[in-house]
């Protein structure tokens, strides 16, 4: 049984109530939402709205439970050890900041800490910054197509790392990050007593993740790119990786006793929840990944290979078009990033959205993967579960015409 995207498409509000045809090509970017996610968080701000974790009556203790369940939800989509493992934040970019800026305090100069250059801004900079405290940053190289060149890693990993940072899979050429090519990573950071974080902000979109078989510290994603809410995100941590973490952000809800010269911390993940969370987006992202725990990913990940390789044949077809990433479709999400000769991609992007064919043109917060293959920016379309094969004819079509009228 092949997958069927019209059924798909009826429970995503945003196909019934399109007023005018569009190609939405740019999930990679957010993804759209899901129903289960609106009606989640509309019915949770109606019968159970209520600050969590610190209210008497009943309407708190509703919306703890809720905001709990919801945590539940993610550590199952995670295959998490325990709820207590996952960290609810604003987004992927708020979890990376969360481990760099808790990591900073037992940091010391000489320190190390491993990148590539294929990462997303969110997992760069946050690292970067800790150069200010006189930590090392390296970065493995990607090889000619833009992948990690993970026979570097050997060099590139001094005795000194204590965490390396990786992309489980790129927002820009779309190649994953191998189960492979972690366990090797694993293997070297526990021989020199480093932590590994995987950033898991596009991987999450195409199915269930399992952080125990990765055998990683840290996982970090966000809930508006794998068809939940914006605003909500989660990093998942081992429990001793967080156990041994310092608060980064203080105020209420993370303490165990204050006083006015010293406090104690609650334990994770509370520690690591200061202030009111964002509790309804946590109830939608619960819904959105129990619908996704239930779905044939087996089936989604055909339909999703098969698209892939219909719009890479129609692509190479293109005179003019420079194409990065892996060239086997099963290295590679269907995000795909190109050239159209030299012309700039805003200028490409603004004829597609002419033709209703939305993607996004630019450096796409990757500006070391860009300038690692000698470009500046790229086109990028990326597909997802209710993508069809006229999204990816229509945006063939549109690059034809932008060829044409841009020569
Ligand atoms: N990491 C990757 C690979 C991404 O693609 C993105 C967003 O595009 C992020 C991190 C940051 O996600 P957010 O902006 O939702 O925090």
């Amino acid at each position: 049984m092949s997958w069927d995207v019209s059924a798909v498409r009826r429970q995503f509000p945003f196909y019934a109530n399109l007023e005018h045809p569009l190609h939405y090509l740019d999930s990679a970017a957010t993804a759209q939402m899901h129903a289960a996610a609106f009606e989640a968080m509309g019915a949770h701000d109606i019968h159970a709205r209520s600050n969590v974790l610190r209210g008497n009556h009943r309407l708190a203790e509703a919306a703890t439970l809720a905001y709990e369940a919801a945590r539940a939800s993610v550590a199952r989509f995670l295959n998490a050890s325990a709820a207590e493992e996952i960290v609810f934040t604003s987004g992927c970019t708020a979890a990376i900041n969360l481990v760099a800026g808790a990591l900073a305090h037992s940091l010391q100069a000489g320190d190390e800490i491993l990148v590539s250059l294929a990462e997303h801004h969110s997992n760069f900079l946050p690292w970067q910054r800790l150069r200010e405290r006189g930590v090392l940053l390296r970065a493995l190289p990607l090889d000619a197509v833009g992948c990690i060149d993970f026979s570097r890693l050997e060099v590139q990993l001094g005795n000194r790392c204590r965490l390396i940072a990786l992309t489980h899979a790129s927002n820009v050429t779309g190649a994953l990050t191998s189960a492979a090519d972690i366990a090797a990573v694993v293997a070297a950071a526990r021989a020199v007593g480093a932590r590994v974080l995987l950033d898991g902000a596009q991987r999450v979109q195409h199915g269930p993740v399992d952080v125990r078989q990765l055998g990683v510290d840290f996982y970090a994603f966000s809930g508006h790119k794998c068809f939940g809410p914006t605003g909500i995100g989660v990093l998942w941590g081992r429990r001793e990786a967080l156990a041994e973490l310092p608060p980064f952000m203080t105020g209420g809800g993370m303490v165990g006793r204050v006083a006015i010269d010293e406090s104690s911390w609650a334990e994770p993940p509370r520690r690591f929840e200061a202030g009111t969370p964002p509790i309804a987006q946590a109830v939608g992202l619960g819904a959105v990944l129990e619908w996704m725990l239930a779905l044939p990913w087996e089936r989604i990940r055909a339909h999703e290979e098969a698209l892939l390789l219909r719009l890479l044949a129609g692509l190479m077809a293109i005179p003019g078009v420079a194409l990065f990433g892996p060239a086997n479709a099963a290295d590679r999400l269907p995000v795909i990033a190109l050239r159209l000769a030299t012309h700039h991609s805003h200028d490409v992007c603004q004829v597609l959205d002419s033709r209703g064919v939305a993607v996004r043109g630019g450096h796409h917060c990757a500006q070391l993967l860009h300038r690692a293959l000698g470009v500046e920016e790229t086109v990028r379309a990326s597909l997802a579960l209710y993508s069809d094969a006229d999204d990816v004819d229509a945006l063939l079509a549109a690059l034809h015409e932008a060829a044409r009228v841009l020569a």
